[in-house]
């Protein structure tokens, strides 16, 4: 990675009372890099996003953006920051002001931080809706005269509008309906290449991550299992979680469908109250050892490509251990 990361979250842990839904977080994004987080719901995906944004103070651990920890900012000194990064949530109902236009929702974050002029800020609306694809004309209607896949453009253009350096994207399609979801995940990857952010892509579709990310994070119960590139982890997934989450995936070419092993995931993700002593996934892995359950394994690099893993069971080289179901 060359230059200085966009983001950098260093050893990130957020608790809510006896809940720890993230637990020791570090990556890096850089410039202009799409970096998807998967994992089951529970995991802590959600949680670690809003850290992302200053949307939730966090428990421990620096939050960077752009080389500068928020963490111990005040509101006022963090106001003027907020401008490099922004999110959109899954359902955009629940973050649009019902009470406003789509003109002034877009545009809310111009005024915020006093971007631009009225006239400058017309302007940059025409703009932004043309580029999410959303008539002229919408501008003065409001959210709830829109569909889900028009609600979801807008919120877009909102988290765009004051060209934040990142976006976190927490599951942005899976509220709408199937045949919306593919225009919107489409959207987004022009408007990444087009405009250039990196991106935290976080979803529990691993077609979505396949079609988007170039650098993929596994989540299990508030901690990074596995991080590695995409080509890397769809051909060799080396965490015996990534292995199951990978198996339990519809792959659409038959041919490669009956060569895949198929490892039931069984039984829910446990509580992060009182998680798992040891490796945090040994209460599921097939593969656990006594060390599993005593020791717990530190996310380090394997293989020759950098990529991270935390199992006591992959080599140094990279060589995972082969699952069956
Ligand atoms: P994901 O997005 O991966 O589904 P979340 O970040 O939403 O995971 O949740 C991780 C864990 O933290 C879950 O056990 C969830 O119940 C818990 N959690 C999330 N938000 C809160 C909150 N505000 N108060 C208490 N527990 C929470
Ligand atoms: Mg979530």
């Amino acid at each position: 990675m060359t230059g200085e990361p966009v983001l950098e979250l260093d050893g990130v842990v957020k608790h809510f009372g006896p809940v720890r839904a993230v637990d020791g977080v570090s990556l890096t994004i850089a410039p202009g890099e799409v970096l998807g987080l998967v994992g089951e719901s529970g995991s802590g995906k959600s949680t670690l996003g809003r850290c992302v944004v200053a949307l939730t103070p966090v428990t421990a651990g620096r939050v960077l953006l752009n080389g500068v920890d928020l963490v111990p900012l005040s509101r006022r000194r963090l106001r003027p920051l907020r401008r490099g990064v922004n999110i959109v949530f899954q359902d955009p109902s629940g973050s649009l002001n019902p009470r406003m236009t789509v003109a002034d929702i877009i545009t809310e974050p111009l005024r915020l931080h006093r971007i631009g002029n009225p006239a400058s800020r017309r302007e940059r609306l025409r703009e932004l809706l043309d580029a999410v694809g959303l008539r002229a004309e919408l501008a003065r209607r409001h959210p709830h005269e829109l569909s889900g896949g028009q609600r979801q453009r807008v919120s877009l253009a909102r988290a765009l509008s004051a060209g934040p350096a990142l976006l976190v994207a927490d599951e942005p399609t899976s509220a709408l309906d199937v045949s919306v979801q593919a225009a919107v995940l489409n959207l987004i990857a022009r408007l990444q290449a087009e405009l250039g952010f990196a991106c935290l892509f976080i979803t529990h579709d691993l077609a979505a991550v396949e079609f988007l990310a170039q650098r993929i994070a596994v989540m299990y119960l508030g901690q990074l299992v596995e991080v590695a590139g995409r080509a890397e982890l769809f051909a060799t997934p080396r965490h015996p979680y990534t292995q199951a989450l990978l198996s339990a995936a519809p792959v659409p070419d038959p041919a490669v469908q009956r060569t895949r092993r198929r490892i039931v995931l069984t039984g829910d993700i446990p509580s992060p109250v009182r998680p798992p002593t040891g490796c945090r996934f040994h209460t599921r892995c097939p593969l656990a050892e006594t060390r599993c359950l005593v020791e717990e394994p530190l996310l380090r690099p394997v293989g020759p490509n950098g990529t991270l893993v935390a199992c006591h069971l992959v080599a140094p080289d990279g060589t995972a251990p082969p699952l069956t179901a």
